[in-house]
């Protein structure tokens, strides 16, 4: 197994990492900036490490401040967690490049991934179905952009290649705004990623967003822990997710899962991914791969019982996976709702002293969350504070006990879109299950 591994995140998924870490018998470096030395998982960690300021780009992006602190302290590997560095193939192949274990695919892959034309491009070629667009970058001859949309029919997305973060897109419904929109996206693109490079894809008015996760290892064995559904989201940001997707026939679900599987071993993927669709009457079409571990990762652990961030520092150390897909089972339903430090109606966020933390507990309930009595909320990052998951033998169940978690849960001081979750978990399009990726915000505008 790795000795020490470097922790290059913060906040929830920093202490999951680290909780793994600890499972496992590794010991744990947490880099942390000037704003963060009482983070929980800094206070537990083995060494602790400062690596600059508060601003990100000058601390958990500062990649030689990330790498000097796994040569300092002898750790052997580096596990970058979700968001900052995680997609970032150079830092990757810095990692790498100067000794360490990066915990997550190889470089090359992540740059194939991490680029969305190539990505579909690759997912083509291992018969993954594709959202139907221009299947390449757009150029820069404004009739042939024109015919492209007119063949792919409207409404149409101009979508950045390297676009993130629910970033980069623009829907377009008619000739006269397309090669405006096109211009647009592609200066915002180059601004945002540095990347200008814009594509097309015919835009799914219904859809829901279902995604696939899987495991792979270096010996050539790739599994599916089967699918999450994702589709309550605010401005492309995900709100609420559960695993499985309901009503997905389980043949599809089985069938999809397989191919995904079959892609990893194509494109020589390592570690723990996502196979992200949208789902539209009874079609997946694929969007994009996340080559890391996504902050919905525990609803998926709840349903199959395997422990992904486990799993990715296994496969890290160069372990094989212990388990083959016919040993996977979907055992019941599991929900998330990620309570963030923000205000419930303006969704402005609201960092500060949280005064009194009381998590929830009992019965299939789960709490990813740094938070103690007493710790402040810094206003740098993410407003990500904790996730409440709960697991039920049946979707009835799980929600009733989330229902119950949210009720009991205590976080003063700051606000928080608990209630938001609460409202959610009593609404009745959502007690159905089913909703599209638009339903939450039409339900907020009403
Ligand atoms: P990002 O990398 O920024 O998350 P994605 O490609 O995953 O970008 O898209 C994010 C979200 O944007 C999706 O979950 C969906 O809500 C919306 N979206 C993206 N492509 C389309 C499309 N072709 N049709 C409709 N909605 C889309």
């Amino acid at each position: 197994m790795l000795d020490k591994v470097v922790i290059a995140n913060r906040g929830e998924i920093a202490l999951r990492i680290q909780r793994a870490c600890r499972e496992l018998g590794i010991k744990t470096v947490a880099v942390h900036s000037t704003a963060d030395s009482s983070l929980k998982h800094v206070l537990l960690a083995d060494e602790t490490v400062c690596i600059g300021p508060p601003p990100s780009s000058q601390s958990y992006l500062n990649m030689p401040a990330i790498i000097s602190a796994a040569e300092v302290t002898d750790a052997v590997a580096i596990h970058p967690g979700y968001g900052f560095l995680s997609e970032n193939a150079d830092f990757a192949e810095r990692v790498q490049r100067s000794g360490f274990i990066f915990v997550g695919p190889p470089p090359e892959v992540i740059r194939l991934m991490g680029d969305k034309i190539s990505a579909k491009e690759a997912m083509r070629a291992a018969n993954v179905p594709c959202v139907p667009g221009s299947d390449g970058p757009l150029g820069e001859d404004g009739d042939e952009t024109l015919k492209m949309a007119r063949s792919i029919g409207y409404p149409v997305i101009i979508k950045a290649a390297g676009g993130g973060g629910g970033r980069g897109m623009r829907v377009v419904h008619s000739d006269a705004a397309l090669l405006n929109a096109v211009q647009l996206t592609r200066s915002e693109a180059g601004a945002a990623f540095g990347n200008s490079t814009v594509y097309m894809e015919k835009y799914l008015e219904k859809p829901r967003h279902i995604e696939f996760q899987v495991l792979a290892d270096a010996h050539g064995n790739a599994v599916h822990l089967f699918d999450r559904d994702c589709s309550m989201q605010r401005r492309h940001q995900k709100v609420l997710e559960e695993a499985p997707a309901p009503g997905i026939p389980h043949e599809l679900r089985m069938k999809m899962g397989a191919r995904v599987a079959e892609a990893c071993r194509e494109i020589g993927y390592r570690s723990a991914g996502t196979f992200e669709f949208l789902y539209e009457n009874g079609e997946f079409y694929f969007i994009e791969m996340n080559t890391r571990v996504q902050v919905e990762h525990p609803v998926t652990e709840l349903v199959t019982g395997v422990d992904i961030v486990k799993e990715q520092l296994k496969i890290a150390a160069g372990e094989k996976l212990s388990f083959r897909q016919e040993d996977l089972v979907l055992r019941g339903h599991a929900v998330e709702c990620r309570i963030n430090a923000e205000d419930p109606r303006t969704f402005m966020p609201s960092p500060g002293k949280v005064d009194v933390w009381h998590p929830p507990g009992g019965p299939g309930i789960r709490v990813d969350s740094h938070l103690y009595s007493g710790y402040t909320v810094p206003p740098f990052y993410d407003s990500l504070v904790a996730k409440v998951i709960s697991h039920g033998d049946t979707r009835e169940s799980a929600v009733a006990r989330m229902r119950i978690a949210l009720t009991e849960m205590v976080v003063d001081g700051i606000k928080t879109n608990i209630p938001l979750h609460q409202e959610l978990c009593q609404d009745a399009a959502f007690l159905l299950g089913g909703t599209d990726i638009h339903y939450l915000e039409k339900k907020l505008r009403l």
